[in-house]
């Protein structure tokens, strides 16, 4: 096995264990495979390997893969801080957006078309340069999402603080999900845990996990 079959393997491996040790089956989790800064080419060999959802955080180098890889029917989950005047462009390619954080976005995100999957970002720290609404925020733009032809409220997204256990915030986004659930039942998807984080992320009830470096290796250094 190539050294990207052997991480991936591993992963897919921890995943279940936490699954396990979380009473949860590993098929409620879906693992979409950050590649940003990595080249097409090894999403491709990933596709190859089964991988079936691709994170990418940046506009131009997603649209660009995207295109490259159309005839692999990947689902594409953008995951980065989005500007307003690239929303209708996302939307193209994308099958899910996790960083919606403001009205603003909500009302560039509309449309006629197929609906596109959406998750709600919360910042959990007080950094507004950490991305996300806080979460006194997040049941307004919840009701903006509700109220948008053209999204479809999948649930919440959230990066783990780096000045704290992961675990606790993880908690927080549980009980805040519970509250969103109160006006949005559908909106049941959490997308939280990363490559240091995700077995704490699946004790406290992810189903989206976004794991880069743990199964591609180091990015290459961006420019
Ligand atoms: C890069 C990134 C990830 C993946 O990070 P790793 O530490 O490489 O697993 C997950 N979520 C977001 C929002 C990211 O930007």
């Amino acid at each position: 096995m190539s050294a990207l079959a052997d991480r991936l393997a591993a992963v897919q491996g921890s995943i279940a264990d936490a699954a396990r040790d979380a009473g949860r089956h590993p098929s409620e989790i879906t693992t979409i495979v950050v590649t940003k800064f990595q080249p097409a080419a090894l999403v491709a060999e990933l596709a190859a390997l089964g991988v079936r959802d691709i994170g990418e955080n940046r506009h131009q180098e997603a649209q660009a893969k995207a295109a490259e890889l159309a005839a692999l029917e990947l689902r594409w989950h953008f995951i980065g801080q989005l500007q307003t005047k690239k929303a209708r462009q996302v939307r193209a390619y994308a099958s899910a957006i996790h960083s919606i954080d403001r009205p603003g976005l909500v009302d560039a995100l509309r449309s006629d078309e197929a609906s596109v999957d959406c998750f709600v970002q919360v910042n959990l720290t007080d950094d507004p340069a950490r991305g996300g609404v806080a979460p006194e925020g997040v049941e307004a733009l919840v009701e903006r999402v509700l109220a948008t032809p053209g999204l479809r409220l999948r649930g919440l997204m959230a990066v783990a603080p780096l000045d704290e256990p992961p675990r606790p915030a993880f908690a927080r986004m549980r009980l805040l999900s519970e509250r969103v659930q109160q006006t949005a039942p559908d909106a049941t998807a959490l997308s939280m845990g990363m490559s240091h984080d995700f077995h704490d992320a699946i004790l406290e009830g992810a189903t989206h996990l976004r794991i880069g470096t743990a199964i591609t290796g180091n990015r290459p250094v961006a420019g």
